[in-house]
């Protein structure tokens, strides 16, 4: 190999809401018709003005332009090809910006694109609807603009653009279009469309371009490996073209790998952290990159911890022996973790020292790259702070509560297993239950009202204390059983009128689990969330949900039902740790969660849920991956619910569509009863339990609790029958979709009458 360029540091991309939420405030402003359009993009360039000026502060060299984005990266692309959906055409040629926003929220008249996850991450992006009438057409408006900006503030800049394998892989057939339509047939029309705007960006600049294909780190057949060295091949023909990196993150590229190597493009970016770490050995194994650019993806992109720096100077020293040059980026976009740590003026100092958000992560990228430049001498202060820092972590009693690992380390498998086998259990739960035919029952949550809100933001503000605010969801609490008394529902809830969020409930009363002030992350759009922090050993130090539980209990003669979210949602909802397997850490939360329902069991509670809505979304994106995930993620289930006697009822509840990959996991929770998301696919989840000879009770949902529309007794009537179709009466629950939190009153009023009606109706034809 020649000699080595001088190492960069880098980054894929930014948080792009500004230290306030200036964007969110902005756009929705503007969505009010408080804020004017020119406005609203003169505070998107001031905010992408200084994300660019605080990573050249940082000591990045290279900044990404193009990752900015007033909705999302993928809705933007498909502005950039030209693939607006026939129905927002009209919309987006008379006002662009409205039109956008048509596209990402939908209209009175027009439906948005749909959204779905941005592969294993929470954030989320609107899916690009395809035909085979589709026809592309270049759109290098933003893309060059934005590139142009960082230019004339004498920023070196790279614009990003999700790639062409990747952008056809994430579409779906257009509405219309028949099902078995695949998107990535359209790849041939799609490349001329990436070599004017790759034309556009050479005009106006641009040495680099990065094509993000993240989409390559899944399993993928020969025939879509082949389409992505078919693209490579023709874009890295082109004649006026800037040289091209393409990015790789998530995971390992696996025999995508040899297909890019070999491509005629400049550069690629690969990840080298958690489940990528696999990149080094594979790179080596295809005799590394020769004549090209190594992004290196050293510092973990989506998740909150320091790095190793010394580690990942080893690393980096192993990859200049790799690759021509070889420069220093996290692993992702920092998209996905908050923006800055410092901030956080709450946190323990213990732990802030342990904490990198995005900006702590674009020095951490800059130093690494002035390492590798200069050597480890030139930063030998830096390294040994560093080194102190994760020493102080992994010594801590925070990180290392001896009582915990003691307890967790003596689980045994018994402890993962129900005493008694479902046959026996349901007998005594029919005994001590005395339930009739389809019993009804909700999800847990009743609406949010505003009074709750306001409650919850008046005791923030120090304007209510503990004892008024908890008067104030206890009249909740009241109002919510009385009212499921008069409706008639058979199994009651609380109404969890107290919970701000299922997983930050449970995080703010655990030891080990931090809550952040800032610590914002899109989750779509101008929705941002803030993940808890797993950030040590976790302990219980006292019942978290008993006196609620105890509360509602005494208001009723009808069974309430003790309501937890489970150990994956909790992990797959929070920042992880990242210094110990995360099948250990779901233990330990497990176990928290198990004294949890021997204290809610004790008070009375012959009904406990355990929520696990996020049981599939974790799933590893490699298939070899998912069987040891879903060995722990049921583990970590059943240790939290096996401990209670034959007579209690463990519930579930899970809210999405498409099990095929996780039925057999459904199957080994052991769960008594799982309610589930069924509407919108009219009950096909309950056929397909049926068909893997799932043995326990289901409630597929009845009513989409994602619309205000009300069901009526009919429409409950007609998908109950669907479902008597697939699980006999005796082990089917009447019930919505999902928890009501979102809905309002007088809908939740009617849907649940609906219900109720269709399960008497049923029930007395089945008498009959
Ligand atoms: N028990 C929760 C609720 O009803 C479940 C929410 C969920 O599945 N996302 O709100
Ligand atoms: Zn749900």
């Amino acid at each position: 190999m020649t000699t080595k360029s001088v190492a960069a540091a880098t980054v894929h991309g930014y948080p792009r809401q500004g230290g306030n939420r200036e964007l969110k405030k902005a756009i929705e402003g503007y969505w009010k018709g408080a804020v004017t359009a020119e406005a609203l993009l003169a505070t998107a360039a001031d905010l992408r003005r200084s994300n660019w000026k605080q990573l050249a502060e940082a000591g990045v060299q290279e900044v990404p332009t193009g990752d900015f984005s007033l909705y999302d990266h993928v809705l933007d692309t498909t502005v950039a090809v030209g693939a607006i959906p026939p129905r927002h055409r009209a919309a987006v040629a008379a006002d662009p910006l409205a039109g956008y926003f048509a596209m990402a929220r939908g209209t009175q008249q027009v439906a948005p694109l749909e959204m779905t996850k941005w592969f294993d991450t929470n954030y989320h992006y609107l899916v690009p609807e395809l035909g085979p009438d589709t026809v592309f057409a270049a759109n290098s408006a933003k893309a060059v603009a934005e590139f142009g900006e960082a230019l004339a503030l004498g920023h070196a800049a790279r614009p990003v653009l999700v790639g062409p394998v990747t952008y056809l892989l994430l579409a779906k057939p257009a509405p219309g279009v028949a099902a078995d339509f695949e998107p990535l047939t359209l790849l041939d029309r799609l490349l001329p469309v990436y070599a004017e705007l790759l034309a556009d960006l050479r005009a106006a600049g641009a040495a680099w371009v990065q094509l993000d294909e993240p989409a390559l780190v899944q399993d993928r057949t020969p025939a879509e490996l082949n389409a992505a060295a078919r693209a490579y091949r023709e874009l890295g023909a082109l004649t006026d073209r800037p040289k091209l990196l393409v990015a790789s993150y998530f995971d390992r590229l696996g025999e995508a790998l040899p297909v890019l190597a070999k491509a005629p493009i400049d550069g690629l970016a690969l990840d080298f952290t958690g489940p990528a770490a696999g990149n080094l050995s594979d790179l080596a194994a295809v005799g590394g990159l020769p004549g090209k650019r190594l992004v290196a993806g050293v510092v973990d992109g989506r998740n909150v911890w320091i790095n190793d720096l010394e580690r990942s100077l080893a690393t980096l020293g192993t990859l200049l022996g790799l690759a021509d040059t070889v420069d220093v980026a996290p692993s992702c976009s920092l998209l996905h973790v908050p923006l800055d740590a410092s901030a956080e003026r709450d946190v323990d100092p213990q732990i802030g020292r342990w904490l990198a958000f995005a900006k702590q992560k674009a020095a951490e990228v800059a130093l690494l790259a002035r390492g590798l430049r200069e050597g480890a001498v030139s930063i030998a202060a830096d390294l040994a702070a560093n080194r102190a820092d994760l020493a102080s972590r992994a010594t801590s009693p925070i990180t290392r509560d001896p009582a915990v690992r003691a307890r967790a380390a003596a689980v045994t498998d018994a402890d993962a297993r129900r005493a008694q086998p479902y046959p026996q259990r349901a007998e005594a739960q029919r005994a001590r239950l005395g339930l009739p035919l389809l019993p009804t029952t909700t999800i847990g949550s009743f609406p949010q009202t505003t009074e709750l809100r306001v409650a919850r933001a008046d005791l923030t503000a120090g304007r209510i204390d503990t004892a008024a605010y908890r008067e104030r969801m206890e009249t909740e609490v009241r109002e919510v059983i009385a009212y499921q008394e008069k409706a008639g529902l058979d199994v009651l809830v609380h109404g969890e009128p107290e919970r701000n969020d299922m997983v930050q409930y449970f995080a703010e009363q655990l030891t080990g689990y931090l809550a952040t002030r800032h610590g914002w992350v899109q989750s779509y759009g101008t929705r941002y969330v803030r993940p808890p922090v797993l950030a040590g050993d976790i302990s219980r130090p006292h019942p978290m949900t008993v006196d609620w539980y105890r509360f509602a209990q005494g208001l009723t003669d009808r069974p309430v039902k003790g309501m937890l979210t489970g150990p994956v949602t909790m992990l797959a909802w929070s920042f992880v740790r990242d210094d110990q397997p995360l099948a250990d850490t779901a233990r330990q939360v497990a176990l928290a969660l198990r004294d949890e329902v021997a204290d809610l069991e004790a008070a009375g509670a012959a009904v406990i849920q355990v929520d696990e809505p996020a049981l599939r979304e974790t799933l590893p994106l490699r298939a070899a991956d998912r069987s040891a995930y879903l060995d722990w993620a049921t583990e970590s289930f059943r240790v939290a619910t096996s401990g209670v006697r034959a007579d209690t009822q463990i519930h579930t509840h899970m809210c999405y569509a498409e099990f095929g990959a996780v039925m057999t996991a459904i199957d080994d929770l052991d769960a008594d009863v799982i309610s589930l998301e069924a509407t919108r696919s009219h009950m096909e989840v309950a056929g397909e339990l049926a068909e893997a000879g799932y043995p326990r009770e289901v409630g597929p949902g009845v009513w989409d609790i994602h619309s205000p529309r009300v069901p009526s007794p009919e429409e409950a009537l007609a998908l109950l029958r669907a479902g008597l179709a697939a699980i006999p009466a005796e082990r089917l629950w009447v019930n919505p979709d999902c928890g009501l939190k979102t809905r309002g009153w007088t809908e939740t009023r009617a849907s649940i009458d609906s219900l109720v009606t269709a399960a008497r109706t049923l029930r007395a034809e089945l008498a009959d």
